[in-house]
């Protein structure tokens, strides 16, 4: 099987994306897997420290791992916006296939030097293991939480000024040697409640990929119009983020078995709902980022 870089690689040349779903539970995992293989498309599947914690660190690497080998099939594991250098570390070692480091909140020059160090980390790793491990970094504040929202997070533009830069991108890439790069083009996490996300600006995902000279990442693509994923995905975004969208999903799909099936007391039973609104929200994104 190819590595998730040779993927990323043939997305890029595609003009496609991968997408990358987050999940809390095996119930999630399935509804994403099996709506990528309805499409025969590769598929990164994203846990948060929360996430993880939730599920297990080393559990959820089991899961996607164990997912991979007895389908053959290209699913890989990101650890989602990861907040130090020993929690990057912690995944490295439980075998991810990549890791973000996410030092937004300090200066740039820490953050700079914390990404350095992952970097360091995650080569050496690859070195002693084989397993290759790659690293993204995010320059620029989008907001921080996967949920509906009812304004614009404090500290986020998605607009001129706090936009990542070309410049910007291109110094964070040369001094850190991260493999990904996601930049601050518009998007934000979380998606509004009321009509879409603000719109993405198309020439600036552009000017950063030539600038950045690695694949981007499109964090925050909940709420985003179909459009902008579309002409985004040919300015150069490799993958895209999905994770409110999917929580929406698995929460309305369980309150409606609940509420069909009252007495029903067998998870396996009022759970397959909630698996199957996850695979069809998956399977709709999917197929637009695959879209040629
Ligand atoms: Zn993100």
């Amino acid at each position: 099987m190819k590595s998730l870089k040779e993927y990323i690689l043939d997305a890029e040349a595609k003009k496609v994306a991968i997408g990358h779903f987050n999940i809390s539970n095996l119930e999630a995992l399935w509804g994403i897997f099996n709506a990528a293989k309805k499409l025969n498309v590769p598929v990164i599947i994203g846990a948060s420290e929360g996430e993880r914690d939730f599920i297990g660190v080393q559990q959820v690497a089991a899961l996607v791992k164990s997912i991979r080998e007895e389908y053959d099939y290209p699913i890989f594991l990101n650890a989602d916006h990861t907040y130090s250098f020993e929690r990057v570390k912690e995944v490295i070692d439980a075998g991810y296939d990549a890791v973000i480091y996410d030092g937004a909140k300090g200066g740039i020059e820490d953050n700079i030097k914390v990404t350095k160090q992952c970097v360091d980390y995650a080569r050496e790793y690859t070195k002693r293991t084989g397993h290759e491990v790659l690293v993204e970094a995010e320059l620029g504040y989008i907001g921080q939480s996967s949920k509906i929202l009812d304004e614009l997070p404090e500290g986020v533009t998605t607009s001129g000024e706090g936009l990542t830069t070309p410049e910007q991108a291109k110094e964070f890439v040369e001094r850190t040697g991260v493999d990904l790069f996601a930049p601050a083009v518009g998007n934000i996490h979380g998606m509004m409640r009321v009509g879409h996300d603000p719109r993405l600006d198309i020439p600036r995902v552009k000017k950063i990929r030539e600038a950045a000279g690695v694949p981007l990442v499109l964090h925050g693509g909940s709420g985003t119009v179909d459009e902008d994923f579309v002409d985004a995905i040919k300015a150069g975004i490799s993958i895209v983020h999905i994770n409110t969208e999917i929580r929406v999903a698995f929460r309305k799909g369980l309150e409606l078995s609940l509420q069909e099936h009252p007495d029903e007391i067998a998870p396996y039973k009022y759970l397959k709902d909630a698996m199957k609104a996850v695979e069809e929200v998956t399977g709709k994104r999917l197929a637009l980022f695959n879209h040629d």
